[in-house]
């Protein structure tokens, strides 16, 4: 609880996970741990969002925590469907802030992309997203609050997501507290009870964020690799010029995964940059010793960044190669380009911001 001059400040319910709850109410009202258990199954399991309605709770204590806590709002302003079954929602979070969330559809699952950032200060040469800027992070309430609307939206479609990615707008490891908080909440039996196995973080290669992703957050991890060479990479990631892709995979060969558990290579295809008979070569060298899979990721055509998408045989071609090379790949083709929802795509066009991008002449 916070106080602003002399105005009681209520804080958002979604910011916390059961076990911040439970440090919360046992400091401020002196309640046993399993109320915070109590609490977590009435809101995310029954979708009860009246603290006085819980009546496994002390009275007291119904009336303190309804002083302390409010729920952040879960309506989407604008949604938009894709003619391959993939939704793109709009979310307001503030005066002028929005953020997107992606619900996509594949032939055997569905996953939802959310959010960690609104915009994102990578600089990416390749992605709709930077072209914005990191405005802020979002809080962990923010990025619950996607997957509440999300679900709540699915049952007009007779649907739900079987997995969550951090691939959406923003570098989710440049804001690893909140994310981590979500993914605490995300997994949590108490609240959504997603397998750990289910939800995959994506990175850029923050590499000490990565280490310390790895000691505490319970979920897969995606690294967005992009290239084989810290030429090229430093061009069109400029995340590369403080990890340079030795520390990067140094740092991948010591992260802890177990055999159902791999690290997952995004490769970004960029038709004639990173795309090359060499860098086929190179990939699994640099990758050789590092339990991973490999997701080849067909570039999406986005007005005027300046790159192009490979042909389609040339993709399965590169597939085919590592494959013999004896690694575990798939390719991602794009869903919901036609509403701008594919991978790279995100980017609210009411900041009508001016698309900038393409390879830059110096590193
Ligand atoms: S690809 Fe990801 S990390 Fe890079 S600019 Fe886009 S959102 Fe940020």
């Amino acid at each position: 609880m916070s106080y602003i001059g002399s105005q009681f400040q209520k804080l958002d319910f979604f910011n916390l996970s059961r076990q911040s709850l439970a440090v919360f109410i046992a400091e401020n009202y002196d309640a046993p741990r399993y109320a915070a258990d109590n609490i977590f199954k009435w809101i995310y399991r029954k979708g009860i969002y009246d603290f006085s309605l819980m009546t496994d709770l002390s009275q007291t204590l119904r009336e303190k925590i309804s002083e302390s806590f409010y729920f952040g709002q879960r309506e989407y302003l604008k949604r938009e469907i894709s003619a391959d079954g993939t939704r793109k929602y709009l979310i307001k979070l503030g005066e002028e802030e929005y953020v997107e969330a992606v619900m996509i559809k594949q032939p055997a699952r569905m996953t939802l992309c959310v959010s960690s950032q609104i915009g994102c200060g990578m600089g990416c040469s390749f992605c709709r997203t930077a072209t914005m800027g990191l405005k802020r992070n979002l809080t962990t309430s923010e990025i619950i609050r996607q997957v509440l609307v999300v679900i709540d939206d699915a049952k007009h479609f007779n649907d739900m997501f079987t997995n969550i990615v951090f691939m959406g707008m923003g570098e989710p490891l440049h804001n690893l507290r909140n994310v981590a908080e979500a993914v605490a909440i995300l997994t949590d039996n108490f609240a959504f009870s997603i397998a750990p196995r289910k939800i995959t973080v994506s990175t850029v290669g923050l590499v000490p964020a990565i280490k310390k992703f790895g000691e505490t957050v319970n979920a897969n991890i995606a690294i967005s690799l992009n290239a084989t060479t810290d030429e090229i990479r430093s061009k069109i990631m400029p995340v590369n010029k403080s990890f340079p892709l030795e520390k990067l995979l140094h740092t991948l060969r010591e992260f802890p995964v177990n055999k159902r558990r791999k690290i997952t290579i995004e490769y970004v295809m960029l038709s004639g940059v990173n795309d090359t008979e060499d860098d086929l070569k190179r990939l699994p060298k640099l990758l050789h010793g590092i339990q991973v899979k490999v997701n080849l990721i067909p570039y999406n055509d986005n007005a005027d960044l300046g790159f192009a998408t490979p042909e389609r045989e040339y993709v399965h071609y590169w597939r085919e190669v590592l494959v013999n090379a004896g690694l575990d790949v798939t390719i991602r083709w794009s869903k919901g380009r036609d509403i701008s929802a594919a991978c790279g795509q995100l980017a609210y066009n009411r900041l009508n911001m001016p698309v900038k991008g393409g390879m830059p002449a110096e590193a």
